[in-house]
This record gives C-alpha cells, sequence and structure tokens, in this order.
C-alpha cells in the first residue's frame, strides 16, 4: 500500500498566501491516484481556529473514507488549556491518528507533548528552519515518534536537512518525510545513514505533485522492501503504534468511567462503536 503521509486539505482563512488559503482535495485524489497512491494522511491549511479547522479536515474525510486519514492540527500556543480536549475530540469522534504542528506558529510546548504521549499518537512537526528544537524535544519525550516535515526545510535550507539527518541517526523516536526536498542527496544520505524505517513519503500536496514527490522515492533506488517501508509501511507502522496505545488508553478510560456508566444507558453502545471502528480500520489497512 502507498501511503502519502503530508497533505492539507480544506480552505484557510487568512488568504495571504497558497498554504492560508485553499487546499482543493479533488485535484489531489486525481492525481494521487494516478500516481498510484491509495491512502494519504490529511490536515489543515495554515488556519486562525484549528477547532474548526480540524472539523473541516473531518469532513473531508468522511467523504473519502477508505483514501483519507486524518491528523488534528493544533496551534501550541493558541490553543493552550484545550489541546487535550481537541485531539481527544479529533481521536474519538473522527478516528484522527496524528497531530500536526507548525513551528511558524509555535513549537510543541509541554502541554502539546503531554496530549500526544497520552493518546499514543506521532507528532508531525515543521520545525520551520529550526532543527535544533528537536534536540530539546525528542530526548525530553523519547516515546513520541516525531516526524520532521521536509527533513527540517520547506524552505530547501541545506544546514536544517543536514543536522536532520544527524538527528534521525541519534534518535530513536525522530523521522522525516521527504515532502518538499529539493536537494536530493540529503534523502539519500539520510536513508544511507538512518535506514529506510526513519523516512517517509510525503507529498505537501495538493500545492505539489503527488507523483512528482512520491517519484523522487522511486529515484533513490532502494530494494523493493525498504522502498515499501518509505512509501507506506513505516507510515502504517507509526499509526498502529498508535492503535496499540489508544486501545490501552480507551479500556484505562472505560475502566475509570465504569462505575458511572453502570447507570447511564446507551454507555454499551458506545463501547461498541469504538470496537467496530477499530476493526474496520484494521482490515482497511489489510
Ligand atoms: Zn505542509
Amino acid at each position: 500500500m502507498v501511503i502519502d503521509s503530508h497533505c492539507h486539505a480544506g480552505q484557510g482563512d487568512y488568504m495571504t498566501a497558497p498554504w492560508n488559503t485553499n487546499a482543493p482535495i479533488e485535484p489531489y485524489l486525481r492525481r494521487a491516484k494516478a500516481a498510484g497512491i491509495d491512502k494519504t494522511v490529511i490536515f489543515a491549511p495554515i488556519h486562525s481556529d484549528y477547532s474548526k479547522a480540524n472539523e473541516q479536515t473531518a469532513k473531508i474525510v468522511a467523504r473519502y473514507p477508505t483514501r483519507l486519514i486524518g491528523f488534528a492540527f493544533l496551534h501550541a500556543k493558541r490553543d493552550a488549556g484545550r489541546i487535550h480536549s481537541m485531539i481527544d475530540r479529533a481521536v474519538r469522534l473522527w478516528n484522527f491518528r496524528g497531530v500536526k504542528v507548525h513551528g511558524h506558529e509555535a513549537m510543541p510546548t509541554r502541554e502539546v507533548c503531554e496530549a500526544v504521549r497520552a493518546f499514543g499518537l506521532p507528532l508531525l512537526l515543521d520545525v520551520a528552519d529550526r532543527p535544533e528544537v528537536i534536540d530539546m524535544l525528542a530526548p525530553q519525550y523519547p516515546d513520541i515518534n516525531f516526524i520532521v516535515a521536509h527533513l527540517g526545510s520547506f524552505a530547501d535550507d541545506w544546514r536544517a536537512h543536514q543536522r536532520v539527518c544527524d538527528q534521525l541517526v541519534r534518535y530513536p523516536n525522530v523521522y522525516s518525510d521527504t515532502a518538499a526536498v529539493q536537494r536530493f542527496d540529503y534523502i539519500v544520505q539520510a536513508v544511507k545513514r538512518a535506514g529506510a524505517r526513519k523516512i517517509l513519503m510525503g507529498s505537501d500536496g495538493p500545492w505539489l505533485h503527488p507523483g512528482l514527490e512520491l517519484h523522487k522515492i522511486r529515484l533513490l533506488r532502494l530494494p523493493p522492501e525498504e522502498q515499501a517501508l518509505v512509501t507506506g509501511g513505516n507510515a502504517v507502522r507509526l499509526m498502529r503504534k498508535v492503535q496499540a496505545e489508544r486501545t490501552t488508553a480507551v479500556a484505562v478510560q472505560r475502566r475509570r468511567e465504569a462505575p458511572r456508566s453502570l447507570h447511564r444507558n446507551g454507555s454499551r453502545a458506545s463501547a461498541n462503536g469504538v470496537g467496530r471502528h477499530r476493526a474496520h480500520d484494521a482490515e482497511d489497512e489489510g
């Protein structure tokens, strides 16, 4: 299964640049299908209100449930105080499988990391040319899998790429996607030094062509089993860890709520709902 692990969908509201204006999913999906991409991780464009934006993401996922997987976008400062409840809503209501934070807006705080860890989600972080934050975050939260977007820089900063290559080797919990990386040899270096299991194919669609971004991975000429990791296997593995940990989290939560729910109608129905959802996912991922 080929998975694009980095794509935006929906409308932004600032309207000062493509990444905060519009990310139409349909043209992306046509391109992705033609390129042989089976599933895509989507999250909002840059937005002034991520509660609204995540709701929009959920509606888009609901339109294409077999092709799209949602991540919750969060602003570490603006959403301070409600990070946990925003993630809780995204996981329980919409079955989202990860969190995206953009360093241009605010770097992840402890509140973000604690919540991400509680739900066992991967944290996709655009460090925005400041990869040094990974040297703070990764050792503080060794049980969070950090996926560094764009190998550290959308803006073609080779120093950031070089530092992220080093971090991929140094930290077992640091991964990177390849979206929009222009300097091909840094991707070569990342795979050679850190191994194919640390790299995820991402496109930064719909603004970048998913076929072109996927072709970059094919040009690495990796052995088939390594290429399969980069083009989907790693994404599945990182999101599966979520499933296992979330199952535990849900079970713990349910045990805590058990005395109360004995007196409540409908608690059994919601428990069944969760179970059905999970079985469907497992089937879906094959
Ligand atoms: Zn992006």
